[in-house]
C-alpha cells in the first residue's frame, strides 16, 4: 500500500507547516516486515542487512533482534554501525577500501571481511599480521560471476560477467581461494565466499543467482564454509503492493541448505527490508499550470528525496487534505485530474512524481511519499540551494513513543 500508516498518518497532521517536510519511520511497522522476512527464511539462513540502505541509528536498532549482523561498506559505515548496535557482527566489504578503513576494522575486530581485489587481499594480510598477529582474520572473496538464466520465462536474464569495480573475475577470485587455502596468507582464513552480483530481482531469479554461486563455490575444491548470495530484492515502485516473495525465495533456499548441508548460506538485503517503513510527508505550497500541465511545488524536493530522480520513477505517494488555510491571500487550487509533483529547487530534474491522480489539489495540502525507508535521504544532494533540512520523526507505537 501507498497508504501512510494510521500512526504515521496521525503524526504527519499534526506537525505544523514549518516542521515541514518530515520523515517519519514506523519502526513497528519495519519490526512486522522484518518479522515476516525471517519467518519466511530457513533457520540456517542467516541475515545481515545492508546498512547503506538506511543507517539510521534507530533503524539499525530496531532491525537488531531480526538480523544476524550488518554489512557496512566504508570506514564511516563501519565506525557508525559498531556506535549504533554494539557487539553485533558486521562484515566488511565494499571497493577502495584504504589502509586506514582496513586499520580502523581490524582493530574493532570486524567478523569477516569481503575482500574485492588481490591487492586489498595482499594488503589486508599484511595489516593483519601487524595489528592482529594472534588472530587469523575470516576472508570472503569476492567474486563476479556470470549470471545467465535462460529459463526465467522468455526473459534470460544476463548480469554480473559484466567489467565492473566490483570483486574478482571466477578465474581471479579461483586463485585467490586457492592461495587463501593453501596458507600463502598465514594471517587470514578462508571463511567463505561473497557475491552481491545484481539489484531489483525477483524472487526466481534471486533463486538462480544463489543457485549458481553455490555450484561455483562447491566446484573449487576448497568448499568454504559460507556462501554470501548478497542483496538486491526488488521493491517495486510502480507497483508497491506486488512485493518481494520473501517465503518461494526462503522455500527455494530451504532445497539448497538441504542440499549442501555443509555451507552456511547468508544474505544482505537493503533496500527490500526498509523501503517501506519510511514516509516523505510535506505540503503544497503553490499550484500553477505551464503549457497545458499542472504542477504542485511542495516543501522541500529530490534533495531531501533522490530516489525518483536516480530511479526515474514516480514516488508513489498519498494526498492528506488539510481544510483550513490560513492566510489572507487565495488559496489555488488544481483544475485537472492529474498533477506533476515538484520541489522547490531550480532545475526541471527536481520532480518526485508525474500523473498523480488529485483532482482539487490545494496549496495547504499534504503530500506524503512512501516507500522512502531506503537509499532517500542518505543519497540526496542536501546541500544543493540551502534549503532547510527536513526533520525526522521515528515511530514506534509498540513502545508508545
Ligand atoms: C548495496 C549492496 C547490498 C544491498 O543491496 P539492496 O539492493 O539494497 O538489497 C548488498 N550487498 C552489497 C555488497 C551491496 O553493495
Amino acid at each position: 500500500m501507498t497508504d501512510p500508516t494510521p500512526a504515521v498518518r496521525d503524526r504527519i497532521l499534526a506537525l505544523p507547516s514549518t516542521e515541514l517536510p518530515a520523515y517519519v519511520y514506523d519502526l513497528a511497522a519495519l519490526r512486522t516486515h522484518a518479522t515476516a522476512v525471517r519467518d519466511a527464511l530457513p533457520e540456517r539462513v542467516e541475515l545481515y542487512y545492508a546498512a547503506k540502505a538506511n543507517p539510521e541509528p534507530e533503524i539499525l536498532a530496531a532491525l537488531g533482534p531480526y538480523v544476524d549482523g550488518y554489512e557496512v561498506s566504508s570506514g564511516g559505515e563501519l565506525a557508525h554501525v559498531a556506535k549504533a548496535v554494539p557487539g553485533r557482527p558486521l562484515a566488511f566489504g565494499g571497493p577502495g577500501k584504504t589502509p586506514d578503513e582496513v586499520t580502523a576494522a581490524l582493530e574493532h575486530g570486524v567478523e569477516r571481511f569481503h575482500v574485492e581485489s588481490e591487492y586489498e587481499l595482499r594488503m589486508l594480510a599484511e595489516l593483519a599480521r601487524r595489528i592482529a598477529p594472534r588472530r587469523r582474520v575470516a576472508v570472503l572473496p569476492r567474486v563476479n560471476l556470470p549470471v545467465t538464466d535462460g529459463s526465467l520465462a522468455g526473459s534470460a536474464l544476463a548480469m554480473g560477467g559484466r567489467p565492473t569495480p566490483f570483486g574478482m573475475d571466477p578465474v581471479r577470485a579461483e586463485a585467490v581461494v586457492h592461495a587463501l587455502a593453501d596458507g600463502t596468507y598465514p594471517h587470514l582464513e578462508l571463511r567463505g565466499i561473497h557475491a552481491h552480483l545484481a539489484s531489483g530481482l525477483q524472487a526466481a531469479e534471486q533463486l538462480s543467482v544463489a543457485e549458481t554461486v553455490v555450484s561455483w563455490v562447491t566446484a573449487l575444491g576448497v568448499p568454504p564454509a559460507e556462501v554470501n548470495v548478497g542483496g538486491g530484492m526488488t521493491v517495486d515502485y510502480t507497483h508497491p503492493e506486488r512485493r518481494f516473495d520473501w517465503a518461494a525465495y526462503g522455500n527455494g533456499l530451504a532445497r539448497l541448505t538441504e542440499a549442501h548441508p555443509e555451507l552456511t548460506l547468508r544474505i544482505e538485503p537493503g533496500r527490500a527490508l526498509t523501503a517501506y517503513c519510511g514516509w516523505y510527508a510535506t505540503e503544497v505550497l503553490d499550484v500553477k499550470r505551464s503549457h497545458g500541465e499542472e504542477f504542485a511545488v511542495v516543501r522541500g524536493g529530490t534533495h531531501h528525496l533522490r530516489t525518483p530522480a536516480t530511479k526515474g520513477h514516480d514516488q508513489p505517494c498519498s494526498v492528506l487534505p488539510v481544510d483550513t488555510w490560513p492566510h489572507p491571500w487565495p488559496r489555488p487550487a488544481a483544475e485537472g485530474e492529474r498533477i506533476t509533483v515538484a520541489g522547490q529547487l531550480c532545475t526541471p530534474k527536481d520532480v518526485l512524481a508525474r500523473q498523480v491522480p488529485a483532482p482539487g489539489l490545494r496549496a495547504g495540502d499534504r503530500v506524503v511519499f512512501s516507500l522512502a525507508g531506503a537509499y532517500a535521504w542518505n543519497i540526496s544532494h542536501h546541500a544543493f540551494l540551502m534549503h532547510p533540512e527536513p526533520g525526522f520523526h521515528f515511530l514506534d507505537t509498540a513502545s508508545a513513543r
